[in-house]
């Protein structure tokens, strides 16, 4: 017997975030999926498509339209707010991501954190709360279109530098505290505006990742702030932390946010595991050696080990490199269709 779609690209994804039953499990990237191709293809390229809500809604519809993916993800990078607080800026052109220069932190310590009057009028704010309104008229009732705000961890890292923030967190923890606390002011003020604007759903990323800090500094930095985040902030939170974090995933499935976006380095089987149905899981299709350098193949199997271990939305690990080739997003969505057709002919379909 053939399966059958019974669900909106919304429903499906607004189910999986709320662990519901889904007709099948929704494809839906947290971070990014714009990739060069798609950019030619709408004529909406980087820097402007993350600084012009037009251009912006045009290339993230792509991941909708040209995709098929159940989600539209307009806020491509990480760098946002960070421009909008006046860190210094490398935009780049078409074919790399703008960055904030790091090694220029504008602060010192938390005397110096101050949310700028215009923070939310800001053009690189406002690139995406427009964009997001544009998507929810155009899309909105049929596919989940998600927003993004960044976690004061990540934060700590653009106004500090990685390496004084880190510095820091040894030296003085209450110090880092108080930054912390005042940071966090700026997630929910973004994390509202998007809301706002019609976010069905919120990407919290927040990088303590086990390539720079131990899984204790989850517990000691950001489980109580993660869950004072999902308190406050009205809609399914996203945590999106890239690198190793397994040794930190029992204290992230505290946080009451609704999924955690993982990255390959964990095994998806363990995540589960460890997640214990206390949160969702979004992931793990890897980027520099599946997405980017090999094929569909490679890339079905990827997917079927995501399924196999019930990841409750599958996704790319993190951002997709921008000459990622299409053929290898488009196999997501259908090696998830041939999944589920799959065990719906073994009469063997899983309850996910
Ligand atoms: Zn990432």
């Amino acid at each position: 017997m053939p399966f059958v779609e019974t669900m909106t690209p919304r429903e499906r994804v607004l189910a999986a975030l709320a662990r519901k039953p889904v007709d099948l499990t929704p494809v839906s990237s947290p971070t990014n999926v714009a990739t060069v191709d798609l950019m030619d293809l709408v004529d909406s390229y980087f820097p402007e498509a993350n600084r012009d809500p037009e251009l912006n809604a045009r290339l993230a519809a792509t991941g909708y339209t040209e995709l098929g993916f159940d989600s539209i993800m307009p806020y491509f990078t990480i760098i946002q707010e960070s421009s909008a607080l006046g860190c210094e800026m490398q935009w780049e052109g078409k074919d790399n991501w703008p960055t904030v220069r790091m090694s220029r932190p504008i602060w010192k310590g938390p005397q110096d954190i101050k949310i700028p009057r215009n923070f939310l009028e800001h053009r690189d704010t406002k690139a995406i709360t427009g964009s997001i309104e544009i998507l929810k008229k155009l899309y909105g009732k049929e596919v989940a279109i998600i927003g993004k705000t960044m976690g004061p961890w990540t934060l700590g890292y653009h106004v500090f530098g990685v390496e004084g923030f880190l510095l820091m967190s040894i030296d003085d923890p209450a110090r880092t505290m108080e930054c912390m606390h005042k940071l966090k002011e700026i997630s929910v003020l973004y994390g509202e505006a998007q809301i706002a604007a019609g976010a069905d759903a919120l990407t919290f990323p927040d990088h303590a990742t086990g390539d720079l800090v131990s899984g204790e500094y989850y517990k000691r930095f950001l489980l109580e702030l993660h869950q004072e985040m999902a308190e406050r902030l009205k809609v399914p939170l996203i945590l999106h932390i890239c690198g190793f974090t397994l040794d930190r995933l029992d204290y992230i499935a505290q946080n009451r946010m609704a999924a955690f976006h993982f990255d390959s380095k964990n095994d998806p089987a363990k995540a589960v595991q460890i997640a214990g149905g206390r949160i969702g899981l979004v992931g793990n299709i890897n980027n520099p050696l599946t997405l980017y350098a090999r094929g569909p193949e490679e890339v079905r199997a990827e997917v079927f080990r995501c399924m196999d271990a019930g990841v409750n939305m599958i996704a790319p690990e993190c951002a997709v490199p921008l000459a990622t080739k299409l053929e290898n997003l488009l196999e997501i969505p259908r090696a998830v269709r041939a999944w589920h057709q799959q065990h719906a002919s073994n009469g063997s379909a899983k309850k996910r």
